[in-house]
């Protein structure tokens, strides 16, 4: 699904066949989790193909590295040539890029002195097999800040996220909605959250969340067309009074919420914010103008 005998992937200063590449077995990565990754998607637009927001993630990689202390030297201008570069040489337009950072063989718990950077594309369609889910609050916090850098996309913090996914689908749910360590709901396992109460959009403050770029662009569509956005922290039983939800994230777009704990949504998704948001975010990623008068 991810590659084939012909992908092409860019890694150390070359582009290489993804059948040839190697990771060092002693990374810290491998081992530990110590790395930091980016999701970004290409779009096939009416002006050819469009990276989104290619800036903002290579801005947020460098700053993942900043934060845990791993040494990376590209630019976010370089990095941004080299995906282009990439897509092109793997045919691909509608696509997924996957920048990876990972360190170099060192088994001690310290920063490493030499890292690898790699990234990959692939044709990734939607992220969520189904339209609209069905949410669980799970069980997993998200980590404390106190314990980690949260704002960092670091690869070993989706331990948290998977076994979040693992618990939601074992309960019978298609995702997961996960709580901070103060019990107030926090984000999806790989996305942000939204949710709408008498036409106001509420969403978790920056502290205990990924600053989603996707997150960014929904407050800039609220911006443009004057829906209320406030950002502030709130406990899940409030989402039972709610009148719809969705998630929002790079390979998740916007998704509906379609219930919580197996409570449906009283407003029909098709009148909601949200689907006002989901056809403004498809209009700005494939490069088309979009407008909307509330009724
Ligand atoms: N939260 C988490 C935990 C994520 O993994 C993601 C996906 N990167 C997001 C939020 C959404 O971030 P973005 O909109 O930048 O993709």
């Amino acid at each position: 699904m991810y590659y084939n005998e012909n992908t092409i992937l860019f890694l150390d200063g070359k582009f290489v066949k993804a059948v040839d590449a190697r990771i060092d077995p002693f990374s810290q990565t491998l081992h530990y989790g110590y790395g930091v990754f980016e999701g970004i998607r290409a779009y096939q637009t009416i002006n050819g193909t469009k990276i989104f927001k290619p800036h903002e993630h290579f801005e947020r990689l460098k700053h993942s590295c900043n934060l845990l202390g791993i040494p990376m030297t590209y630019s976010v201008e370089e990095l941004t040539q080299l995906s282009y570069q990439l897509l092109e040489k793997n045919g691909l337009s509608n696509a997924y890029l996957r920048p990876l950072v990972t360190s170099g063989p060192n088994m001690s718990l310290t920063a490493p002195k030499e890292v690898s950077v790699m990234i990959a594309a692939w044709d990734w369609g939607k992220y969520f097999s189904h339209a609209s889910l069905r949410v669980c609050i799970s069980s997993f916090q998200r980590p404390n800040p106190k314990s980690l850098k949260v704002e960092a996309k670091a690869c070993g913090h989706y331990v948290n996220s998977i076994m979040a996914t693992m618990e939601a689908k074992e309960r019978g749910f298609d995702e997961a909605l996960m709580l901070d360590m103060n019990g107030f709901v926090a984000e999806g396992p790989g996305a942000n959250f939204f949710y709408e109460k008498d036409n106001v959009l509420y969403t978790p403050p920056l502290g205990n969340i990924l600053p989603g770029i996707t997150r960014h662009t929904v407050l800039e569509i609220c911006r443009e067309l004057d829906i209320i956005v406030e950002e502030k922290y709130f406990r899940p039983e409030e989402l039972f009074e709610a009148d719809s939800a969705f998630f929002c994230g790079t390979a998740a777009e916007i998704t509906t919420i379609e219930s919580i704990e197996g409570q449906a949504f009283q407003k029909p998704w098709k009148k909601s914010l949200g689907v006002v948001i989901q056809e403004a975010y498809q209009s700005i990623v494939l490069d088309k103008s979009y407008s909307y008068v509330i009724v």
